[in-house]
């Protein structure tokens, strides 16, 4: 298909105002919003793919002429605020249309990043996608699309997509308190990719109140325990190592009892210990990396608990960590026997570890990790 194909039968009666040196927006916008029985509609893949390409500044254009048209387009929605939101509005409408929607969220992303870069777009945008979110709260799958444009955005300014989502008290609950519960894991798997860049700058106070971490990192730890999507499986240990290196678990909401009496805490370790236990014994070496990144962290903040000992005692005897440990070791992965050893040092450092069958039962595996480790520093964990 050649660009000269993307004219519309009224295009003679264009005015000047949608042209830039080689498209014509309201040819584009026409194409793009072809209903199913027009002749149009097999052409709207190829409007957005070329709009998209447009609106790119880093692609590589093979003449000076195209580079300048390419600028015009930019000059011509920068200056004309009704060709602008028009397409603005176009792009958005397509998100419901699954041909093409993967298109028109890059196009929504490039139009504002690329061209607009102005707040009044980006808070309509974002105003869009929360409300479109709260018409179908019932129907998470409907959600996608404006979850995927809210996670594009949020790498650029988190504080204003966690003000959006905040003003909605609803959706925020499913997303952050239900999120393994309600959700399937294709829509879970959205929701942490929004919430991660969220979290991971200063916009998660928004958003991610202290009283709301600790349901949000039970909810990963259940994904953990529970999820089958391995992408989803590594989203989520991403954003938990972040969490548990983060979070600081002598606050009070963490030390709150819960329904059993016990410190929440515990609940937390031990469901989140389990869910890793799971990952480790079932994944390939580069996801079991991660787990054990994520159990060293774990086993860190429990250290540092004041009843760090009681909690790691528990640990061990409910997940049999330090035999899982043990397991890893006889494999030759090197991170993995970094991360295990470290994971080791922390057990140890609790005195039931050494009351335990445990220590008989690591003498072989840690005798056989010694010559097989001259890059990492075996001698720093036994
Ligand atoms: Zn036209």
């Amino acid at each position: 298909m050649r660009e000269s194909e993307l004219e519309s039968e009224a295009h003679r009666s264009h005015a000047l105002e949608w042209r830039s040196d080689d498209t014509c927006m309201l040819c584009l916008i026409e194409i793009i919003r072809a209903d199913s029985s027009s002749r149009l509609k097999i052409h709207r893949r190829f409007a957005l793919a070329t709009l998209n390409h447009r609106l790119n500044p880093d692609v590589t254009l093979p003449s000076f002429q195209q580079e300048n048209s390419s600028k015009n387009l930019a000059r011509l929605l920068q200056k004309n605020h009704n060709v602008s939101s028009q397409v603005l509005n176009t792009l958005l409408d397509s998100l419901t249309s699954v041909d093409v929607v993967d298109l028109a969220i890059e196009a929504v992303y490039r139009l504002y990043h690329h061209v607009l870069r102005d707040e009044t777009v980006l808070d309509n945008v974002l105003t869009h996608c929360v409300q479109k979110i709260g018409e179908d709260l019932d129907q998470p799958e409907k959600w996608v699309p404006y979850l995927s444009v809210m996670q594009r955005l949020a790498r650029l300014n988190s504080s204003a997509v966690a003000l959006a989502i905040s003003q909605n008290a609803k959706l925020e609950n499913e997303m952050v308190e239900h999120l393994s519960d309600h959700l399937s894991e294709f829509v879970a798997l959205h929701v942490v990719a929004l919430l991660d860049p969220i979290v991971r700058s200063d916009a998660d106070g928004i958003l991610i109140r202290a009283g709301r971490r600790p349901i949000l990192m039970l909810q990963l730890a259940r994904l953990l325990q529970n999820s089958q999507c391995q992408q989803l499986v590594c989203y989520v240990l991403g954003f938990a190592l972040m969490l548990w290196i983060k979070e600081d678990l002598q606050q009070p909401e963490h030390r709150q009892p819960d329904d059993n009496g016990r410190p929440k805490t515990q609940q937390l370790l031990s469901t989140t210990a389990n869910g890793l236990k799971r990952i480790i014994l079932r994944s390939q070496p580069e996801i079991q990396v991660a787990a054990l990144q994520v159990l060293d962290a774990l086993l860190l903040k429990c250290r540092q608990l004041t009843d760090g000992p009681q909690m790691m005692t528990v640990l061990m005897e409910q997940q049999d960590l330090a035999e899982l440990m043990y397991d890893v070791l006889y494999g030759n992965h090197l991170p993995l026997l970094e991360f295990a050893l470290r994971c080791l040092h922390h057990l140890s450092r609790c005195p039931p570890f050494f009351q335990h069958r445990c220590v008989i039962l690591g003498v072989e595996p840690l005798l056989r990790v010694i010559p097989l480790t001259q890059v990492i520093s075996v001698y720093d964990y036994l």
